[in-house]
């Protein structure tokens, strides 16, 4: 058990500085992820949260909650852990502001 007691995350995600600008985007295949919740510590601006719903094979795949891929940093920390590669990483040539997202 982690400092916080409770989620097993060292570092609360709103304590987190984050980016005013998005730099990239993550896909989460719901399918293939098995719920070990490895990237959700990995992310460095704590966007992923434990998932809800059960996939197909029982297993609660991992969200990011629309309102937080803005803080996306395209990092690919995320992939980079992930055991069962359920996740892909896309990455803006620019940053765009938050202002000019869509
Ligand atoms: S790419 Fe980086 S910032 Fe974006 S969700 Fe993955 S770990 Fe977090
Ligand atoms: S590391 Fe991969 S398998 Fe584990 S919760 Fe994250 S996306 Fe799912």
């Amino acid at each position: 058990m982690s400092a916080d007691g409770a989620s097993g995350h060292l570092i609360e995600a709103k304590e987190v500085p984050r980016p005013d600008v998005q730099r990239g985007y993550i896909e989460i295949f719901e399918q293939l992820c098995k719920g070990c919740d490895l990237c959700i510590p990995a992310c460095p601006v704590r966007i992923i949260e434990p998932g809800r719903g059960a996939n197909m094979m029982g297993w609660r795949p991992v969200v990011v909650e629309a309102d937080l891929m803005k803080y996306c940093i395209g990092c690919n920390l995320c992939a980079m852990v992930c055991p069962d590669q359920a996740i892909e990483v896309f990455r803006f040539d620019e940053p765009v502001p938050h202002e000019e997202l869509p």
